[in-house]
């Protein structure tokens, strides 16, 4: 396939998740194993896409990888999943109901404006909390493992702490009174940006798309080395977000991790982040013995 063609696979594929969610049959948009099978679908999809047409031989898969990325994706899909539903929406929801809060205008938008309100929402949301993880130590602890990661493909960003996964899944969109299948259509629109942002695909979709959606480029800068190189382009799936807020950055970067490169194991990943304390532990029966021994 010719490599303008490959370009415009990102935004042929955001165009497809649109059509599904606005004109399928209402009995397939409303059955709830739906938007599962959907997100499942978009990352099998780029997968697959990797192998046709791949980007750098240093991210191709291997069983490893493979392993831990659907251990993420299941995990993702069900603790993550339930933790937010728990933790975060259904306090939002209670709260909602108890201040009366009523957007009847939200419910009467056209679709399209539905959709791109709860992106809007969501990638606000995650923009703030990505910026503050990659600026004050205890959020970057979270974060870190995420940036650990020494090849990105179509689901490494499910790959993190989940402290992290937890916190960057928080939005306000349970404040809205909006119709699920839009709530839907957003979350699959978001999903096939930032699966394309991570992916070992050889895709550069036009500036039309680049503008506003984040793009391989913009988050294997933001997957550098060092870590300095790392506070550019927050944004998960509008880079948008980073040109308004002043943190666009111009660049590609095809060598990403983190202290030397090292690849963290599942373990450490979820051990990352009670490092410091750890150290601390570590440190204290030294200290009293120097004392003693002073
Ligand atoms: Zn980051
Ligand atoms: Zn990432």
């Amino acid at each position: 396939m010719k490599n303008g063609l490959v370009n415009l696979i990102p935004p042929i594929s955001v165009a497809a998740v649109l059509c599904f969610w606005a004109f399928a049959p209402a009995a397939i948009l409303a059955n709830p194993w739906t938007i599962v099978i959907t997100s499942a679908a978009i990352t099998l999809f780029v997968q697959g896409l990797e192998f046709l047409f791949e980007r750098h031989p240093g991210w191709r898969m291997n069983w490893r990888e493979f392993w831990t990325d659907l251990f993420y994706v299941v995990l993702g899909a069900t603790a993550i999943s339930w933790a937010s539903q728990a933790l975060a929406e259904a306090p939002l929801l209670a709260l909602k109901q108890a201040l009366g809060i009523r957007t009847p205008w939200a419910m009467q938008m056209p679709f399209l404006l539905q959709v791109a309100l709860v992106v809007f929402l969501i990638e606000f949301g995650q923009y703030w909390m990505h910026r503050l993880m990659h600026n004050v130590t205890p959020f970057w602890l979270t974060h870190a493992p995420h940036h650990h990661i020494t090849q990105l493909n179509a689901a490494k960003g499910y790959v993190g702490n989940p402290v992290e996964l937890f916190l960057i899944s928080l939005s306000v969109v349970a404040l809205f009174d909006l119709p699920l299948t839009a709530v839907f259509c957003a979350l699959n629109v978001l999903g096939v940006v930032s699966t394309f942002a991570h992916a070992n695909v050889r895709a550069n979709p036009p500036i039309w798309y680049s503008f506003v959606f984040t793009t391989i480029r913009h988050h294997s800068l933001h997957h550098s080395v060092p870590y300095e190189d790392t506070r550019c382009n927050y944004g998960n799936a509008l880079i948008l977000l980073d040109r308004i807020f002043g943190t666009y950055k111009e660049g590609e970067a095809s060598v990403v991790g983190q202290d030397d490169r090292r690849r963290l194991s599942i373990r450490e990943q979820w051990l990352f982040p009670f490092q410091p304390i750890f150290a601390r532990l570590k440190r204290s029966p030294a200290i009293s013995t120097d004392v003693v021994a002073g």
